[in-house]
């Protein structure tokens, strides 16, 4: 690691805090949550990020997040992990005992595992419902046509549903997905929106975002 490379990600973090209070105070209510999205990122540049403060995090495979952070708990016992990505069924358990909270619910199939999962792990992970709000054939996430049934399942299987979290088709102003997903967790009484990345997540937190999941911005771009 180099001393640039310190700071700018302690700077764009901090520019990125700022603009979240800016927009909070703006909106009024709580500041969102930022969710550093690690995939993919540099262990050194991780460790910058840990040296600055950040301790929300999010991952979007299992194995990947499993060989990062299962052996940093105990010197980050504030560390919070999210799992951003799909979710497979013969995944839950694993997921069950290392994430903090799994923001990708899309399908009773997999509420059923979980359920299960947790069961056996002892611990309660707070989940949140992925929306596909575009309808997109290829993404995962539930239709918003099939959430309230979801929903409902879930909760018949004792998960705890924290929210909602989307994300828009990327040919399309992000706008009126986050604006359907506010107006979603809202009539279902749910408080969290995580929604929001690099690119568009000022604009998030005026409709409502309570975690932004920034990647690049934080990190600077992933290698591929
Ligand atoms: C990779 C990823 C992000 C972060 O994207 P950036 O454009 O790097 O901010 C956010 N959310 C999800 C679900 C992702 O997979």
């Amino acid at each position: 690691m180099t001393d640039t490379d310190f700071l700018s990600i302690a700077q764009r973090r901090a520019e990125i805090l700022g603009g979240i209070e800016a927009a909070a105070s703006l909106r009024g209510g709580a500041p969102a949550v930022l969710v550093g999205v690690s995939k993919q990122q540099p262990g050194d540049r991780i460790e910058t990020a840990l040296a600055a403060g950040q301790r929300v995090y999010g991952e979007n495979r299992v194995q990947e997040a499993g060989e990062r952070w299962s052996g940093r708990r105990a010197d980050y016992p504030d560390l919070e992990l999210r799992l951003i990505g799909p979710l497979q069924t013969n995944k839950a358990e694993e997921a069950a005992a290392l994430f903090d909270v799994i923001e990708t619910l899309d399908r009773a199939k997999l509420a059923r595992a979980l359920a299960k999962a947790m069961e056996k792990a002892g611990r309660t992970v707070p989940v949140l419902v992925q929306v596909n709000t575009g309808e997109e054939p290829q993404k995962s996430g539930v239709l918003p046509t099939g959430l309230a049934a979801l929903i409902g399942e879930a909760c018949e299987l004792g998960l705890q549903i924290d929210g909602l979290m989307c994300i828009p088709p990327v040919n399309e102003p992000a706008g009126p997905h986050f604006a359907l997903l506010a107006r979603l967790a809202q009539a279902h009484g749910l408080a969290q929106l995580s929604m929001g990345m690099s690119a568009d997540y000022e604009m998030a937190i005026r409709f409502g975002a309570t975690h932004v999941r920034v990647g690049a911005g934080l990190f600077g771009a992933r290698a591929s």
